[in-house]
């Protein structure tokens, strides 16, 4: 399976350049070459791509291909989770108070077999990276908290050549207190890539704030916080959390998810918001799926739809990436984990749909999510890892109207999925994680 060399022409890169096509080279699983064409190149054999497994030169027939997407903000621990949690209003609220409660009766087993399900179907559709949140409930105590940490710890190491997976637990929004703190230092020490949580729900947001910088200070580590998911707009957490961007020097690697306050704000407040997010360095989230879903509840006509302003944010400088949240759990009873899926909600619910608008988005799903995660190696270019996927659709636009569920995967010198074989995996062990994932959920039902 493994190839030494393989060469890709007539492949379609929006990301470098629209006009041309391109010849590419991977040697080892790096790329080696990458060349503009002058037009269409007559090389190798037609439909190459569905007989691939002895070819060292395939014809990508002007195909697009980006580099592995990166879902910056996932929630795997609770994926499947709607059927055994449910949520009836349809709010945010009942959403975190019915998980809070059911996550005790969770197996480690069970929330593992969920984190695996969601990340392989994540990989199916062509994302190579994820940042996921964790529950983090201490109030159950502290075996019931590492539960999910220790699940999740197993799957990245279990997956670790397939995707990589960052991990943010979700640390508590009421009082921390001394022990609390304890524990989760503990949960760092176990592996986390960092702290996150969600202070806006916090009835004292700043001191809990206050505290996630000390923690990060000590452990040296990322940020990233659920931030201002309300309608209201006097919620403007985010305020804070740039104040101690800057105060503790972590320009550049503190991140904030969601910003819908920042939707429902006058366009006065909203720029000053995103003044004090560029002058701290703040990185962004946009999660339309689950805030389409959840947010604008207790309105009447007109109801606000919660999508934070994706093209001011844009237009200012924030780096802003689009991501997946919830699948199926009681936050978010939709979604598959597909980024190009998410990318087509982006576009509706931001206005989004010039070629120039179109390009951005792709670049939301690619270059700026991976420079949130702080990936090193990342993209088309020579040096780096040529961890990628090719669609089949031979334009951006066309991309976003076929969604194609053809898309063949490639990472680490290898490929993950070659859609003519049914899209099961090129990989045995893949395969095995996949139907046990799958199997051992319908067992729990
Ligand atoms: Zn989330």
């Amino acid at each position: 399976m493994l190839k030494q060399q393989l060469k890709l022409i007539n492949a379609n890169l929006p990301l470098l350049d629209k006009e041309k096509l391109c010849t590419l080279t991977i040697e080892n699983g790096l790329w080696t070459s990458i060349t503009k064409q002058k037009g269409y190149v007559k090389e190798g054999q037609a439909n190459d791509l569905e007989n691939m497994d002895e070819a060292t030169v395939l014809n990508l027939e002007g195909k697009i291909l980006l580099p592995g997407l990166v879902d910056a903000h996932m929630h795997l621990d609770k994926a499947f989770s709607l059927q055994k949690v449910g949520n009836s209003s349809g709010t945010l609220e009942e959403a975190v108070e019915n998980y809070s409660y059911a996550v005790k009766d969770f197996s480690k087993q069970e929330i593992k077999s969920r984190i695996i399900r969601a990340a392989l179907m994540a990989v199916s559709f062509g994302t190579t990276a994820i940042r996921t949140h964790l529950d983090f409930h201490i109030r159950w105590g502290k075996e019931v908290a590492f539960r999910t940490i220790e699940a999740a710890i197993e799957a990245k190491n279990e997956l670790k050549t397939i995707v990589d997976i960052q991990l943010f637990p979700l640390t508590p929004f009421f009082h921390f207190t001394e022990e609390e703190i304890n524990i989760l230092e503990e949960a760092m020490q176990m592996g986390l890539t960092g702290f996150g949580g969600a202070p806006h729900l916090s009835q004292t947001p700043e001191k809990d704030i206050d505290i996630i910088f000390r923690l990060a200070e000590k452990y040296d580590c990322p940020i990233d916080f659920h931030t201002d998911e309300s309608d209201d707009p006097n919620v403007r957490t985010v305020n804070h959390i740039a104040k101690r961007t800057i105060d503790y020097g972590m320009k550049g690697r503190v991140t904030v998810d969601h910003l819908c306050s920042l939707a429902a704000m006058s366009i006065e407040d909203a720029e000053k918001m995103i003044n004090k997010m560029i002058e701290a360095g703040l990185k962004a989230v946009t999660l339309p799926g689950a805030n389409l879903y959840l947010q604008g509840r207790h309105d009447s006509f007109p109801v606000r739809r919660g999508v934070t302003r994706v093209k001011e944010l844009l237009s200012k400088g924030v780096p802003i990436a689009t991501a997946s949240d919830n699948i199926h759990d009681p936050f978010h009873p939709f979604g598959r984990g597909d980024l190009l899926q998410i990318g087509l909600i982006t576009a509706y619910a931001t206005h989004m749909g010039s070629p120039t608008d179109i390009r951005t988005i792709l670049k939301m799903i690619t270059e700026i999510p991976a420079n949130i995660l702080g990936l090193n190696g990342y993209g088309i270019s020579v040096g780096n890892k040529a961890n990628f996927v090719i669609f089949d659709a031979i334009t951006p636009e066309e991309l976003f109207t076929l969604l194609p569920e053809r898309r063949w995967i490639y990472r680490n010198g290898g490929w993950l999925i070659v859609p003519g074989k049914q899209k099961s995996w090129n990989n045995p062990k893949i395969e095995r994680l996949w139907s046990h994932s799958k199997s051992y959920m319908t067992l729990t039902l």
